[in-house]
């Protein structure tokens, strides 16, 4: 059987975007599941736009997914160098071959000479395209020019008639008429290469046996295969993946919200759920489920089931999957996914304890089914490690406004400082009977309890939290919520009050 090389080849000019983060995934997925090879390679030849934290923080993204690679950068491989920048003597040495062989030639056309060439096209309504004007230079026009100071790219010879056809695996067999396609330029005349051109060489130099990328790259592939076919080079095997857009089926961009894989990161969705989304954007599993681990995809990943038309990228489906991991992972991954989040925000030191672990074990246990994101994760624990929280607005009007407002917290003062046992249990049986002796339903002592403790109205529950806060704790929050009934609270009200006069 053919052994399956595959690669993801990034232009290192800005973050990695969820687009280009679906392409490696694909192709990752591909090699995994064929037993294959997957190479990254970094297209850097664009040296202005090109900068090296571009190369980091896709090479951090692709770490962080868990893209693993087999050749590339930081670990080499048998095909290296891995950066086209460093692979400049071999676009030039083909090049020479294709001049050599009457394949190409050296157009030496100014800017301004080509943009006139445009305009007349304009004006008489062609399309724009180079005419070929050096196509047939002599030797002594090449010296003349040279002399004068002109340096030249290298254009390759289209054929004006006949087609060019890509067989793709996913869309079928896409036809182009050869005379939509010019003679485009491979090397510019500072050397670079052109992405059409250097792409050919390096895939065919690496062995790469399918190509798999995004369709914007459809409308490339002609002029790539006139390259194959020039040099004498097999073809490789394409696959264009579909379009992901934006839920209005716009493209998707910034105005959309995060686009970048950091982004994501930053916000709190995990790894897994953002692969698991992405592998089912332009591929579906045979089955119904969604929510795949990553070894159910792998094995399950197939070209034929990736499909011809757009995928939307929706957030809300994201944020639901990501949700749907934080609740099932097994929690000490949770927690240590958790975190650096909540060492970012303050709530824990850089070095974290054994106490502040456990605690942050134990809150993430009894919230998490509460947070779709890390960030959310975050603030449904905060009030465990720190008792720094505002009265929620609306919990204070509805149980700290009332007169009978300190009596209760007065009460629960003194049922929390007699508990015998400081459990759950305990807890609750106290509170139902308490409630009973004085004619109150026992939510009454619940809720105004659990805003004191916690500054909220909603959480998990209350007895369970008192228990992880300790006797201690409750106590110190149940003075600070009573000193704010009696002390805070009537001024804020009075003055409310005359502003609504
Ligand atoms: N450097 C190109 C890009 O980032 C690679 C396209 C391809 O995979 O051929 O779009
Ligand atoms: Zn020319």
């Amino acid at each position: 059987m053919e052994k399956i090389r595959v690669r993801f080849a990034p232009s290192p000019t800005g973050k990695l975007h969820v687009g280009g983060a679906r392409t490696a995934l694909f192709n990752w997925l591909w090699a995994r599941h064929t037993g294959g090879t997957f190479v990254l390679r970094i297209e850097d030849t664009d040296t202005e736009r090109s900068t090296q934290a571009s190369v980091d923080q896709i090479i951090s993204s692709l770490s962080w997914l868990g893209l693993d690679w087999d050749e590339g950068p930081k670990i080499g491989g048998e095909y290296g160098p891995y950066f086209q920048s460093q692979r400049l003597h071999h676009y030039e040495e083909k090049a020479q071959e294709l001049i050599d062989k009457g394949a190409a030639y050296l157009c030496y056309c100014t800017p301004e000479e080509l943009e006139a060439e445009r305009e007349r096209a304009r004006r008489q309504g062609r399309a724009p395209g180079y005419t070929g004007r050096c196509r047939n230079l002599t030797e002594k026009d090449r010296v003349q020019l040279a002399a004068a100071g002109r340096e030249p790219v290298v254009r390759l010879r289209v054929p004006a008639e006949g087609e060019t056809v890509v067989d793709d695996l996913i869309r079928g067999r896409v036809v182009f008429k050869n005379n939509i396609l010019d003679d485009f330029v491979i090397l510019k005349s500072n050397g670079m290469p052109t992405y059409n051109y250097a792409c050919v060489i390096d895939d065919h130099a690496m062995n790469i046996t399918h190509i798999m990328r995004a369709e914007e790259h459809l409308s490339n592939t002609p002029r790539q295969i006139l390259l194959y076919e020039a040099l004498g080079y097999e073809l490789p095997r394409f696959a264009h993946v579909p379009m992901i857009l934006a839920p209005d089926r716009s493209k998707l961009s910034k105005r959309h919200g995060a686009t970048s894989v950091e982004e994501f990161r930053h916000r709190g969705y995990l790894s897994k759920a953002l692969v698991n989304f992405l592998s089912l954007l332009g591929w579906s599993p045979e089955g119904t489920d969604e929510i795949m681990p990553l070894d159910r995809i792998v094995a399950e990943f197939s070209l034929d089931r990736i499909a011809k038309t757009a995928a939307v990228f929706d957030v809300k489906k994201l944020t639901w999957m990501n949700g749907n991991y934080i609740r099932e992972l097994p929690l000490a991954e949770i927690v240590t996914e958790v975190l650096p989040f909540m060492q970012k925000h303050g709530f824990i030191g850089a070095k974290a304890t054994p106490a502040e672990l456990e605690l942050l074990t134990k809150s993430v246990k009894l919230t998490r089914d509460r947070a779709k994101t890390l960030e959310e994760l975050v603030d449904v624990v905060s009030y465990f490690f720190s008792a720094e929280f505002q009265f929620e607005e609306k919990g204070v009007q509805k149980h700290f406004a009332s007169a009978g407002a300190a009596v209760i917290l007065e009460t629960v003062k003194n049922l929390v400082s007699s508990v015998t046992s400081f459990d759950q249990q305990a807890l609750e049986e106290l509170y139902r009977a308490r409630a009973k002796e004085l004619g109150l339903k026992p939510a009454q002592l619940i809720h105004p309890t659990r805003l004191a403790l916690s500054g909220r109205t909603i959480g998990p529950g209350l007895f369970e939290l008192m228990e992880l806060l300790g006797r201690d704790q409750c106590l110190v929050r149940l003075e600070r919520a009573l000193k704010f009934v009696q002390d805070e609270l009537p001024a804020q009200l009075a003055a409310a009050e005359k502003g609504t006069e």
